[in-house]
């Protein structure tokens, strides 16, 4: 069975090996048991319901939410010779009973359903009558309350059970917590299932934060540097979404922008637009999201602080789909916390406010301290990383260090000396020597460390706790009202064992409260196509024949197809075979249109 699973993926997929946990999905699957797969968005999830689907003897049900994404998940199913059909509110009747005749001479193998179709009286018990072999649930999360998505739609599907007992069902997301694990495991009514969680490290993003000055030109500069990249820049607000897009037109950019105020004609075209890569840019608010399956949007720019972490995760993810290196670049101020928390401030709900808070303050963390980017997204969702990933700003860092062991062993001495008991604001306090009602009532303005830092802005002393705290020398302590506390290795700062080295970065920042200027070419190192002249007249004929078919170029290719076959630039059927992406369904419809191109640039 495993034999003509990975047989399918070169013949069908044209790849030549699973990524993390596909396999164990399609063995459990095909083994008949109920699955649970969380996995990264990009991870390869569709993969996992469409081989078994091809496979199995009867029909597989594939659930899917979204109405728009449909079509071009089928398309992308047909495209690869998957016998596959989708039903929803869109289609007319006749098409609609065009696809069941099709179904009764089993003559598809996945059938697309949405979730307020199925809901339909009596469709359920219409379906057993088909030979349904397993029913696939994308985006599950959509179950559970506690998912960012939650869809009431998706609350029908507790019925499946009831109606096939014995066909298994599938579950997929990329919703990580062990909460809405628990709901839709207990909502689809799911027996002892086999569940899989794959990493959520995605290698082939690098993240970046860089500190926001010009917002505008720092974001169009980005994007002068990445010409005919595709890429999307949230921006928190409308009016800038707006005052974003049309600065970057005026700069020569091809952008538009994209917010819940636009009409639905004007999003859907704008989003055509961009799919279709007649456009590079999207500027958007988080309402541009969910179903957007570009596979080759090579950057994700946030011009304004996320919402949230999961919030952050989500949206960086829609870069890289295809597995080449993607930029993800925040642009930071603290001016951006201000406007967070004003909006905070007037949420009615205090249960609502709390979390919003927490929210914000990972958030704010995640972009001041000075620990791998991707160590701290993982360890938010629960995964551990060393760190050293060599693909985020942290850890290309290439500024110089600053030494700063004679401030840092003065904030240790301070937390020493009042037996680890206060947080950062009266630590700061006692080293700038602040007159506080807090210090004189504790006597504190007599301590040895009182005032030894007043040459120093409070923001210095700040940053030097950020960093000490960042590089895990002391600890904020949640559950002692965050009182700082240190340990060993803080200890060994504190008795002068070892020195304290700061960024540059925090050592400017704090000292003028400026910027520094960054090598551009330095920070943002995406892989490049192997031969770029190559791959623009692949690209050419892409479009050539996405204009005629009227589909999607990615449809057709991905980039990471296209990079690979300008890299290994075959000249037969059987090189064409080679190239990752292609399939024997390419090869014969495709083929005879890019191998005349490889060869007339060879022949060049
Ligand atoms: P998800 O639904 O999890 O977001 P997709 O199923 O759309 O992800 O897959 C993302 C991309 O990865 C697609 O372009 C897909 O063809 C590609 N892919 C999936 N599995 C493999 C594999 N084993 N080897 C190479 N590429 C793969
Ligand atoms: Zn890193």
């Amino acid at each position: 069975m495993k034999r003509q699973a990975k047989k399918i993926l070169k013949s069908v997929f044209g790849y030549s090996s699973f990524r993390d946990s596909q396999e164990e999905v399609i063995t459990a699957i095909l083994s008949g048991k109920d699955t649970f797969t969380s996995m990264p968005t990009g991870g390869g999830k569709s993969l996992c319901y469409q081989i078994p689907g091809l496979m199995f003897d009867g029909l597989t049900i594939v659930i899917s939410p979204l109405i728009a994404l449909m079509k071009d998940q089928v398309d992308d199913a047909l495209s690869k010779g998957i016998p596959a059909a989708f039903l929803n509110s869109t289609l007319d009747p006749d098409k609609i009973s065009k696809i069941y005749s099709r179904l009764y001479r089993n003559e598809i193998k996945l059938l697309y359903i949405s979730p307020e179709r199925l809901a339909v009286e009596g469709y359920l018990e219409k379906l057993q009558k088909m030979n349904v072999a397993f029913f696939a649930i994308d985006e599950a999360h959509c179950l559970s309350e506690w998912g960012h998505d939650f869809r009431p739609d998706y609350l029908f599907l507790t019925r499946i059970r009831d109606t096939f007992p014995d066909v298994p069902i599938a579950a997929f997301t990329a919703t990580a917590t062990q909460k809405v694990q628990d709901d839709i495991i207990r909502i689809l009514k799911m027996k002892s299932p086999f569940t899989v969680r794959a990493s959520f490290n995605r290698r082939e993003l690098n993240y970046q934060v860089h500190p926001k000055t010009e917002v505008l030109s720092q974001i169009s500069a980005f994007i002068k540097d990445h010409p005919d990249e595709s890429g999307i820049v949230y921006r928190f607000r409308r009016k800038d979404v707006e005052k974003t897009a049309s600065y970057l037109k005026t700069r020569g950019i091809k952008a538009l922008h994209y917010h819940a105020g636009l009409s639905k004609e004007e999003r859907t075209k704008n989003q055509e637009l961009f799919n279709k890569d007649t456009v590079d840019v999207m500027v958007a608010t988080t309402a541009f999201g969910m179903g957007i399956n570009k596979n080759n949007i090579r950057f994700v720019i946030h011009g304004d602080l996320p919402k949230s972490m999961e919030g952050y995760y989500q949206e960086t993810g829609r870069a890289g789909r295809d597995g080449l290196d993607s930029n993800c670049i925040l642009f930071f101020s603290t001016g951006d916390i201000v406007k967070q928390q004003y909006f905070i401030d007037r949420t009615e709900d205090p249960g609502e406010q709390v979390k919003l808070k927490n929210n914000l303050n990972s958030l704010v963390r995640f972009a001041t301290i000075n620990v791998c980017r991707r160590k701290q997204i993982l360890e938010y969702f629960g995964e551990e990383f060393d760190g050293n990933c060599g693909k985020c700003d942290v850890c290309n860092d290439t500024t110089e260090k600053v030494e700063a062991t004679v401030d840092a062993r003065k904030v240790l001495s301070a937390i020493a000396r009042t037996n680890e008991g206060f947080g950062i604001n009266h630590i700061i306090d006692i080293v700038w020597g602040a007159d506080t009602e807090k210090i004189r009532s504790r006597n504190h303005h007599n301590l040895k460390t009182f005032g030894v830092g007043k040459d120093k802005s409070k923001r210095w002393w700040r940053g030097i706790i950020s960093e000490l705290i960042g590089q895990q020398k002391i600890f904020q302590n949640s559950e002692r009202y965050n009182v700082l506390t240190m340990n060993e290795s803080g200890k060994n700062i504190l008795f002068g064992r070892e020195p304290f080295y700061i960024s540059g970065a925090t050592a400017n920042g704090a000292a003028k409260g400026g910027h520094e200027k960054t090598d551009r070419a330095k920070l943002f190192n995406p892989g490049g196509p192997a031969d770029k002249a190559l791959f623009k007249k692949l690209k050419q004929k892409r479009t050539e024949l996405a204009k005629e078919n009227n589909v999607p170029p990615y449809i057709i290719f991905s980039d990471k197809t296209l990079t690979n076959m300008a890299r290994l630039k075959p000249e037969t059927n059987e090189e064409f075979l080679y190239v990752s992406g292609v399939g024997d369904k390419k090869l014969e419809v495709y083929g005879p249109h890019f191998l005349p191109v490889i060869r007339a640039y060879l022949a060049d």
